[in-house]
């Protein structure tokens, strides 16, 4: 059942992740009782800056140290509530390039030592990638579905 959902959240996702546009970013969160999936699709543009293929050794550096701020930061990025214990892993992360555009996915896998279901979850994906200005969140968790545009940090998604 979990995987099914997942996957139709991440479609759903998916789909609307097709409009490319910059400054926005989409995010999936799905849950089945203490492991979670997070997708995380943006513009590479709201990544690193720009979306030609890097050439130069400063496009390659800033290319680089945005799809690493994917990893260092994604536990500053998402933030469980503190009694669920929740920790963020990078799973996987791509450039997907197409001629003058490019997007960025990365997937995570969410462990908690306790269900996070009915408590909220903090966004401050803004604070680390300041070029992304709405961030469109789906959560799926137990029986909640729902979608919430954030467009700050600090905005918090309540998981019930
Ligand atoms: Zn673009």
């Amino acid at each position: 059942m979990f995987k099914v959902l997942l996957f139709s959240i991440m479609a759903m996702a998916a789909r609307e992740h097709g409009a490319h546009t910059h400054g926005n970013a989409t995010m999936s969160v799905a849950f089945d009782g203490k492991n979670g999936k997070i997708e995380f699709h943006a513009p590479a543009q709201g990544i690193y800056g720009f979306e030609y293929a890097a050439k130069s050794a400063k496009d390659k550096a800033n290319k680089e140290a945005g799809l690493k701020k994917l990893n260092d930061k994604i536990n500053d990025m998402v933030v469980f509530d503190a009694e669920s214990k929740c920790e963020i892993k990078l799973d996987l992360y791509e450039v997907d390039q197409k001629d003058a555009h490019a997007d960025v996915n990365a997937e995570y896998n969410v462990t908690c030592a306790r269900p996070p279901a009915g408590t909220s979850v903090t966004f401050n994906i803004q604070k680390v990638f300041s070029r992304i200005k709405t961030v469109k969140v789906d959560v799926l968790i137990g029986d909640v579905q729902k979608s919430q545009e954030i467009k700050k940090s600090g905005e918090v998604v309540e998981l019930k």
